[in-house]
């Protein structure tokens, strides 16, 4: 006879969505069973942001040692020790699973190891043991897709493989100029790899407003990663020496390896969601704003809803879900006040509309932007960083969109989260007192600029 134990809300899947979602119904009193076949802490954790930012600090470790002599501190970079290099970003990781165990277990969050299937739309199964949900949610969570016809193996590698490898590569070819290939061409090139990137799209990082693609493409190409946009993959070989990649347009690079960073998948196939009736469009689960499926008390979070796949979405969703269940009517979580960080040197942060959006979304004659180079910004100046903010505003109203380029930007982006989020106009921010000198300052004077009374700027 199966075990079937009944609990307030049934989670499948331990990654930012579910677990948030589980500790925060936890804090509401509910009983919550969250359903794990892997580790607590999902790709976000063991897989993603931790571990790649890991990497990407000890990539800027390399290049200030390499740097440090324009600053009068004589280094010399020595090599970089990978092994040494995956301890410190393991050791990183196991704190903060560590920790995170330690709150699930706190909160008396019921942790079920196990691969989980729904099996009835209250009813999740493990191993044989029924868990009954008077809620669940769906939080499967996301894998790297490929293309079709491109195997992983071998030379051919993932995000996944790439966060374990045990070898600085010489040369890389890197397939998709979004953040996640972006991040890695970056710390390759840190670590002294010959990158190349191939994107499809016009350009590098081309969700983000047209101005950062360019001058990010610039930054890049002045670090020396080369990139060929607007072309596609056409195919690839690998033997013992090499892969062998070649582009519709007949160009060919030979390199160590190929990561393949095209994006990434809902993990939902052969979970039970389909068999149940819940709604789906190309593997995504379909949610409302209030993150219900069409099924009743069935509700999903994270990368499984189409939107933007970021972990602080995930967490928000997570947070979301286990207050609508408990009936605290939350606000629906608004996807453009999400901001998006891409980790790389240079960064790129921004949040809300682009120029190109905004004026689509609003008529091209009804938008101002403005552009505050970090020329003008003491802090930046000091640390030897170029690049810029982009301010996207309505004709007298709100601000909708801020971007921004340069180092340590990402830094910046919770005041600009805030300023979008709470629609602040101009004159708003203008006031307010930014400290000197701080990279921050470039955000105060970009609003002084723009409510027509630039300090530090060039009119
Ligand atoms: C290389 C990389 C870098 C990234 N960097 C960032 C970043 O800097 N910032 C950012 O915001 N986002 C980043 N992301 C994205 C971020 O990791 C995801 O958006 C986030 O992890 C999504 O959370 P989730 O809960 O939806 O899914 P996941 O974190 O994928 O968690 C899903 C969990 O469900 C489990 N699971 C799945 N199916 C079952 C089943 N049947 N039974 C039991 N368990 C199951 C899985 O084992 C997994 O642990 C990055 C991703 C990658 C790959």
């Amino acid at each position: 006879m199966t075990e079937e134990n009944v609990y307030d809300i049934v989670i499948l899947g331990g990654g930012s969505g579910g677990y948030a979602a589980a500790l925060r119904a936890a804090e509401l009193d509910m009983s919550v069973a969250l359903v794990e076949a892997d580790k607590v802490g999902g790709t976000c954790l063991h897989r993603g942001c931790i571990p790649t930012k890991a990497l990407l600090h000890a990539a800027e470790l390399a290049d200030d040692a390499r740097e440090s002599a324009q600053y009068g501190v004589h280094t010399h970079l020595e090599r970089i020790d990978i092994g040494e290099v995956n301890q410190y970003k393991d050791s990183v990781v196991g704190r903060l699973y560590k920790g995170l165990q330690g709150l699930v277990a706190a909160r008396k969050v019921e942790l079920v190891n196990g691969w989980g299937r729904l099996v009835a739309p209250d009813t999740v199964e493990v191993d044989g043991r029924r868990l009954v949900g008077r809620n669940v949610v769906l939080a499967s969570g996301s894998y790297s897709r490929t293309l079709p016809g491109l195997e992983i193996g071998g030379r051919v590698i993932t995000s996944d493989a790439a966060l374990t490898l045990d070898w600085v590569p010489k040369s890389v070819v890197v397939l998709g100029g979004g953040v996640i290939g972006c991040e890695f061409a970056s710390v390759w090139r840190s670590f002294g790899a010959e990158v190349t990137i191939i994107e499809a799209l016009p350009h590098l990082v081309p969700n983000e407003d047209a101005a950062i693609s360019k001058a990010f493409e610039r930054a890049f190409r002045k670090r020396g990663i080369a990139f060929s946009t607007g072309v596609r993959f056409e195919s690839v070989t690998q033997d013992d020496s090499a892969v062998h990649v070649r582009l519709e347009d007949g160009k060919t690079f030979d390199a160590d390896l190929l990561l393949v960073a095209v994006g990434r998948g809902p993990a939902t196939a052969d979970l039970g969601y389909e068999e149940q009736g819940i709604a789906m469009d190309r593997g995504f689960v379909l949610a409302d704003e209030r993150l219900r499926t069409n099924v009743q008390n069935v509700y999903a979070a994270g990368d499984i809803v189409p939107g933007l796949q970021l972990a602080h979405r995930g967490f928000a969703q997570g947070i979301f879900v286990a207050e609508q269940i408990a009936g605290l009517n939350p606000a629906p979580i608004v996807e453009s006040g999400i901001p998006r960080v891409t980790y790389s040197t240079p960064e790129v942060a921004s949040v809300g509309l682009t120029e190109a959006q905004a004026k689509a979304e609003h008529g091209a004659d009804k938008v101002t932007t403005l552009e505050y180079n970090l020329g003008g910004n003491g802090k930046s100046q000091i640390l030897g960083t170029q690049g810029f903010v982009k301010l996207v505003r309505l004709d007298d109203g709100p601000v909708v969109g801020v971007h921004m380029i340069g180092a340590r930007v990402g830094e910046l982006i919770g005041e600009a989260q805030l300023i979008v989020a709470w629609e602040a106009y101009p004159d708003d921010v203008a006031s307010l007192v930014h400290a000197h000198p701080t990279q921050n300052e470039a955000l105060g004077e970009a609003f002084l600029a723009l409510a027509g009374k630039p300090l530090h700027a060039h009119a």
